[in-house]
């Protein structure tokens, strides 16, 4: 049976891990695998990893407590921190470390007595203004996080920017001031551990925000995170990053099409000659976008086809031309290969590459390759 696959090279993703320590040489290295890796499966992932980075970063405690389930050993990270106080027991049974971003968590810490210690994180809001402590407080909230009995000591500072993918933003250098600022500011440097800011953007763009631990999430799979059509570097492939998924599928079948003919749902193209079209089965329910502009292509038999009529649930036709030799069963390709990196399709949709890697569905299978 014909269907969508993702797959993954790992061999592309220890070459984006090598790569990225080359440009942070100095720096450990925090994968981000929320979002089941952004699409890419974070148990395989992380295993293959393990030995590789420093840290694997999670979003929700559930991520962090399955991949320690499948044996991880790495020190792994809630960026998001616990939310309620029966996570605390959960984190240490679970040696999940989490990041301390607001006085409600801190609360929480102060009024337990905990067997063993926990390692913990303290958030620095700079300029995103979502998670974190403001820097015209944090000074003293760091004081009593220092002083809470259930953590260990030194506490890593972190924060996050809010326009790293922005190549000339004040706004970065701005919030690198701050970060600075406030470690200037604690009187006693033995209870400050390491440092982390960068996420992909910091990476590529912004060498002065490496630190101590880099955290590349989109990266790592060998996409850029910034703007496509953005002047300068516009795809992972112009950083040297190799694209790690391939979204695929087969053609269902081959069929005649007349000209004038109409195909699919809202009948939004007609063909303008006698033609093949290629049904196949990919759509909206396995994550590709049913909005995507007119004339998108996909790569099929070494060249590129048009996507034409409305993207449905299960199924996509493609304008094969009337020549075709394609037949049922040949493979499709949606983006991953040098002519579709899937930052173009991203453009293409209206939606960033984050959001289109990360909207993938069970349906489509993951398979690992390398
Ligand atoms: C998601 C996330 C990252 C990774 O971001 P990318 O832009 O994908 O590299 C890093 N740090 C934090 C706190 C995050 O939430």
């Amino acid at each position: 049976m014909s269907i969508a696959t993702i797959e993954v090279s790992l061999g592309a993703l220890c070459h984006n891990v090598a790569l990225l320590k080359q440009l942070s040489p100095a720096s450990q290295v925090m994968a981000i695998v929320k979002a089941n890796a952004y699409s890419h499966g974070k148990e395989k992932l992380a295993s293959v990893l393990d030995d590789r980075v420093d840290y694997f970063g999670v979003a929700r405690l559930e991520e962090g407590i399955e991949l320690r389930k499948i044996g991880v050993k790495s020190p792994i990270l809630l960026l998001e921190g616990f939310f309620l106080h029966d996570n605390i027991q959960l984190l240490l049974d679970y040696e999940l470390e989490t990041v301390i971003h607001c006085p409600e968590q801190l609360a929480k810490l102060t009024e337990i007595a905990l067997p063993t210690s926990l390692k913990v994180w303290f958030k620095l809001d700079t300029g995103m203004h979502r998670l974190g402590f403001r820097c015209d407080n944090a000074l003293s909230y760091f004081t009593q996080l220092a002083q809470c009995q259930a953590i260990q000591k030194p506490i890593n500072v972190m924060s996050h920017f809010s326009s790293a993918d922005v190549l000339n933003s004040e706004q970065t250098l701005q919030q690198l001031a701050k970060f600075d600022q406030f470690i200037d500011s604690v009187a006693d440097c033995s209870i400050v551990g390491k440092q982390s800011i960068a996420a992909s953007g910091g990476i590529l763009a912004w060498p002065a925000s490496h630190r101590d631990i880099i955290r590349p999430g989109i990266a790592l799979y060998g996409v850029s995170p910034f703007n496509y059509n953005e002047e300068g570097k516009a795809t992972g492939v112009d950083f040297g990053l190799q694209p790690a998924m391939t979204l695929k599928s087969e053609i269902i079948t081959v069929r005649e099409h007349k000209k004038g003919e109409s195909v699919g749902y809202g009948l939004i193209w007609q063909s303008a000659r006698d033609t093949l079209l290629g049904v196949v089965a990919m759509g909206y329910g396995d994550g590709y976008p049913r909005d995507i502009l007119p004339d998108t292509q996909v790569w099929v038999n070494g060249r590129l086809v048009p996507i034409v009529g409305r993207v449905a649930m299960d199924m996509i036709l493609i304008d094969l031309g009337p020549d075709t030799q394609v037949q049922a069963g040949d493979e499709v390709v949606f983006w991953g290969n040098e002519s579709l990196p899937v930052e173009k399709i991203a453009a293409h949709s209206g939606m960033s590459a984050y959001e289109l890697l990360t909207r993938l569905t069970e349906r489509a299978k993951l398979h690992y390759v390398d």
